[in-house]
C-alpha cells in the first residue's frame, strides 16, 4: 500500500495529524510538570512514585509524537512495528526523563541543577527520537547526517532549558496563576520535543528505503496509528485527573487544617476569640495606638452572681447563659473586639483613641443590657456584672494591661458589684509584690528551695500512723517560709503550676522509694490543682514517675477539693477513670465547701472524702457543724468512702470525730507537717511529736489487701 493511499481515519476525527502531533507533544509536557510540581527537595517514596508518574507522562507523548511523525511522513510504503523494540525504547524515553527530570524539577534545584537536568533531558529525548528511528528496521537502515543531529540537540537542549528555567521560577515565586505560567513552560517544552523530533527525522536521510517484512509479531501502522492516539491521549488525561484531583485533595486537607487552627483560638462555647487570640489583637490595636500617637481602652467583664446559676440550674442553662451574654457583648462591639478570658470573664476593646467618657459610657451600656433578663428553657435568669477599665497608655504598659482590669474589676466587685470602676495605681499596691515573687517562684524550681513536708494521717480506731500528705514548702532566701496558699495561687494565675505540680509528682515517688529502701512503705497523698488537672498528659506524667522510680501505684493518692472535682464533672470522670485505672487512689479533699450532687458523687471512683477544716473547727462549739460533720461521715459510709477529717487541733474535737466513726485524722493535734527526715527519723527511732507508733505493716512488704 501506498503511503498516499493509506486509510487515515483518525483524520476524520482531528483536523490534522499536525495538530494533534503537536497537542500530544503539549499535553505530555503539562502533565508531566504537573506531576513533577510534587518533587519536594529530598526525594522519598512519595517523591518516587510522582517521578515515575510525570516521566511516564513525558515518555508516552515523546513516544506517541514520534509515531505520529513517522505517519506523517509521507513514505512510499507502510511500516510496520516490532512490539519488543517498540516499547523497548518507550522505556528507555521515561528513564531518560526520571533521570533529568530528578535533576531539575527538585524544589531546591538552583540554575546550575536545572540547566543539568535540562541537558538529560534533551539528550533522552533525541536519544528516543533517534533509536525510535533505528526500531523500526528499515532496509537500508537510516543514514545519519551528523550535523542534523547536533542541531536537533541543541535545539531540544534549548527548549528543555527554557522551559524547566521558567517552571523553575514560577514554581518557588509565583503565588497565583501558576497554571498559565506552567502551561507556558509545557508549551516550550512541547515546542522542542516537535522540532527536535522533525530535525531528527531529517538528519535520519530516510529515502528510498524499505521495510523488512521478513519479521513476525509486527503491528501494521494503522493499528499502531489507532493504539498511540488513543492509549496514548487516555493514559495523559487520566494522569492529569489524578494530579487534579491529588491537588484538589491537597488543597481541602490545607483548608481543614486552616480551619482547625482557627477553632483552636477561639472559645467553643461562645465561639469568641479566646485570650491568646484576644493578647494579639490587643498589641496590635496599641501598636496602631502608639503609631498614631492615639489610645485605647480594654474593659474586663466579670459576671456577678454566675455560680449559683450554673450550680442551681445546671451547667446546661450556665453555658446558654454564657452564650447569650457574648452574642449581647458582641452587639455592642466592634468585630473581633470581644473575647472570653475565660469562665465567665470576658474582654473588650475599644481602639481608635476613645475618651474616658466613651469607654465609660459603654460600660453602662454593657450593664444595661446585660441586666435584661435571659429566658432560657422557659426560665427567666438575669445577671448583673462588674466592669474594670483600663486606658491605654495611661494606665501601664500593654503587658499589664489585662492584669490592671483585673484589679479595677476587683475594686467594682467589692464595692457590690453591677458597676464599673476605672483602674487606679493603688488597686495593684500588691502586684508589685506578686510580680516579684512570680520571677523568684520561677527561679525557685531550678535552685531547688521547693521542698514537700509530709503531715501524717492518723488511723482513728487504732491512733495508728498510716499515711501522710505532702505539702509543699518554699524556702524563700530572702523572705524565709513561704505558705503554699500564697505561692500556689500566683503558680496558677501565671501559668507556673504546671511545673511546680510535674516537680511535685517527681519528687513524691521519689521520696517514696527512699523510704521503701530504709525500709518504710509510706502511703502519700499528693494535692492536684484544678489548672494541672487540665494538663492533657497528666496521668502519663503520674504513671511515668511510678514506674521511673518502681514505686507501687497503691501507694499514692490524689487530693482533689470538692470544687475542681464537680466545676467540670464529665472530665474529672474520665479523669478519675484513667487514675484508678492506673491503682492510684482518690481523695476529695475540703469536702462540704463546695455543691457536689450525690449522683455525680456516685458515679466518681474516689475512695476517700476530707471533711473540711471549718466544720473541724467549730466542732465543739457549733451543734450546726457536729450536723455537718455527722452528716457527711454517714453519707460517706453510705457511699463507701472512707472519712478523712483534718485540721483536728484539739482533744475534743478527736473525741467528736471518733464518736461519729470517722476512719482517719489529720491535724496539729497529733503532728504539724514535717519534713520527709523527720518523718523517717520518726518512724525508725519512734521520738515523735506524740506517742504514736506507725503501722506495723508500713513496715513489711505492701500486701494488695493492705491498700485497700
Ligand atoms: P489542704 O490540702 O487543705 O492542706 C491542709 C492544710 O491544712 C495544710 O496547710 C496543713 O498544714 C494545714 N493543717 C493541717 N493540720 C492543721 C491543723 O490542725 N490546724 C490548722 N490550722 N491547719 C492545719 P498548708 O500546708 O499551708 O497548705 C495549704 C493549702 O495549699 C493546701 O490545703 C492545699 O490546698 C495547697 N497545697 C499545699 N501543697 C500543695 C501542692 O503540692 N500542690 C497543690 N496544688 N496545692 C498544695
Ligand atoms: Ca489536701
Ligand atoms: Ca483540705
Amino acid at each position: 500500500m501506498s503511503g498516499a493511499d493509506k486509510p487515515r481515519m483518525i483524520e476524520m476525527f482531528v483536523p490534522s495529524l499536525l495538530a494533534l502531533d503537536w497537542m500530544l507533544a503539549f499535553l505530555a509536557a503539562f502533565v508531566c510538570l504537573d506531576l513533577a510540581k510534587r518533587l519536594e527537595s529530598k526525594l522519598d517514596r512519595e517523591g518516587f512514585g510522582w517521578l515515575l508518574g510525570a516521566s511516564l507522562a513525558l515518555a508516552t507523548g515523546l513516544w506517541s509524537a514520534q509515531v505520529i511523525g513517522i505517519d506523517r511522513l509521507d513514505l512510499p510504503y507502510a511500516i510496520e512495528y516490532r512490539p519488543v523494540p517498540a516499547f523497548g525504547v518507550w522505556l528507555g524515553a521515561g528513564a531518560a526523563c526520571a533521570l533529568g527530570l530528578a535533576v531539575a524539577c527538585r524544589r531546591s534545584a538552583g540554575l546550575d541543577r536545572t540547566l543539568i537536568g535540562a541537558l538529560l533531558l534533551a539528550g533522552g529525548i533525541v536519544g528516543i527520537q533517534v533509536s525510535f528511528v533505528e526500531a523500526l528496521g528499515l532496509q537500508p537502515g537510516p543514514a545519519w547526517l551528523l550535523p542534523g543531529l547536533g542541531i536537533a540537540l541543541i535545539a531540544a537542549a534549548a527548549g528543555c532549558s527554557a522551559a524547566l528555567w521558567l517552571y523553575a521560577e514560577v514554581r518557588v515565586r509565583v503565588k497565583q496563576g501558576l497554571l498559565a505560567w506552567q502551561a507556558a513552560a509545557a508549551l516550550i517544552l512541547g515546542i522542542a520535543i516537535v522540532v527536535s523530533q522533525s530535525l531528527v527525522m531529517g538528519a535520519a536521510g530516510l529515502n528510498g528505503v524499505h521495510v523488512t517484512t521478513a519479521m513476525q509479531d509486527v503491528l501494521s501502522e494503522d493499528a499502531m496509528g489507532v493504539l498511540v492516539k488513543v492509549g496514548s491521549a487516555a493514559l495523559l488525561s487520566m494522569l492529569l485527573v489524578m494530579s487534579q484531583l491529588e491537588a484538589h485533595l491537597r488543597a481541602s486537607l490545607q483548608r481543614a487544617k486552616g480551619e482547625l487552627r482557627k477553632q483552636s483560638f477561639r472559645d467553643p462555647l461562645t465561639e469568641l476569640p479566646n485570650r491568646q487570640i484576644f493578647e494579639g489583637t490587643l498589641a496590635q490595636a496599641a501598636h496602631q495606638a502608639d503609631t498614631s500617637q492615639g489610645g485605647l481602652a480594654l474593659l474586663l467583664v466579670n459576671l456577678d452572681g454566675f455560680k449559683p446559676i450554673n450550680e442551681s440550674l445546671g451547667h446546661r442553662v450556665g453555658d446558654r447563659v454564657l452564650r447569650e451574654i457574648a452574642a449581647r457583648l458582641r452587639s455592642l462591639a466592634q468585630a473581633h473586639m470581644v473575647a472570653r478570658l475565660g469562665g465567665d470573664e470576658f474582654l473588650l476593646l475599644m481602639p481608635d483613641n476613645p475618651t474616658t467618657e466613651q469607654a465609660a459610657d459603654l460600660a453602662a451600656r454593657v450593664l444595661g443590657s446585660l441586666s435584661l433578663p435571659c429566658r432560657i428553657e422557659g426560665r427567666e435568669t438575669a445577671v448583673t456584672a462588674s466592669i474594670g477599665i483600663v486606658m491605654y497608655p495611661e494606665h501601664g504598659a500593654v503587658s499589664t494591661l489585662i492584669a490592671h482590669a483585673d484589679a479595677a474589676m476587683r475594686f467594682a466587685k467589692s464595692s457590690g458589684g453591677a458597676t464599673y470602676c476605672f483602674f487606679e495605681a493603688r488597686m495593684v499596691s500588691g502586684l508589685r509584690e506578686q510580680t516579684e515573687l512570680l520571677r523568684d517562684l520561677r527561679r525557685a524550681l531550678a535552685q531547688g528551695e521547693l521542698e514537700l513536708f509530709y503531715q501524717p494521717k492518723i488511723h482513728a480506731p487504732t491512733g495508728e500512723i498510716t499515711g501522710a500528705e505532702a505539702l509543699m514548702r518554699w524556702q524563700h532566701p530572702r523572705l524565709g517560709m513561704i505558705s503554699p496558699v500564697v505561692f500556689i495561687p500566683i503558680a496558677e494565675r501565671f501559668g507556673l503550676i504546671g511545673s511546680l505540680g510535674n516537680w511535685l509528682i517527681d519528687e513524691v515517688c521519689r521520696q517514696i522509694r527512699v523510704w521503701r529502701d530504709g525500709g518504710l512503705r509510706m502511703r502519700v497523698a499528693i494535692n492536684l490543682s484544678v489548672h494541672q488537672l487540665r494538663q492533657p498528659d497528666l496521668v502519663e506524667r503520674i504513671a511515668r514517675a511510678l514506674g521511673e522510680h518502681d514505686v507501687n501505684p497503691g501507694l499514692l493518692t490524689c487530693e482533689i477539693t470538692e470544687s475542681v472535682a464537680m466545676e467540670d464533672a464529665e472530665g474529672t470522670i474520665r479523669f478519675f477513670g484513667q487514675l484508678a485505672q492506673l491503682g492510684v487512689s482518690i481523695s476529695i479533699d475540703d469536702f462540704g465547701t463546695g455543691h457536689s450532687s450525690l449522683a455525680y458523687l456516685r458515679k466518681l471512683p474516689a475512695s476517700e472524702l476530707k471533711i473540711d477544716r471549718s466544720f473541724v473547727l467549730d466542732l465543739e462549739t457549733s451543734e450546726d457543724a457536729r450536723k455537718v460533720a455527722s452528716a457527711v461521715i454517714n453519707l460517706a459510709k453510705s457511699l463507701d468512702l472512707k472519712v478523712v477529717a483534718e485540721g483536728v487541733e484539739t482533744e475534743g474535737q478527736n473525741r467528736i470525730l471518733r464518736e461519729f466513726g470517722c476512719d482517719q485524722l489529720q491535724g496539729y493535734l497529733f503532728a504539724k507537717p514535717m519534713s520527709a527526715k523527720a518523718l523517717a527519723l520518726w518512724a525508725m527511732d519512734d521520738v515523735g511529736p506524740r506517742s504514736m507508733t506507725f503501722r506495723s505493716s508500713l513496715f513489711k512488704e505492701t500486701q494488695p489487701a493492705e491498700l485497700a
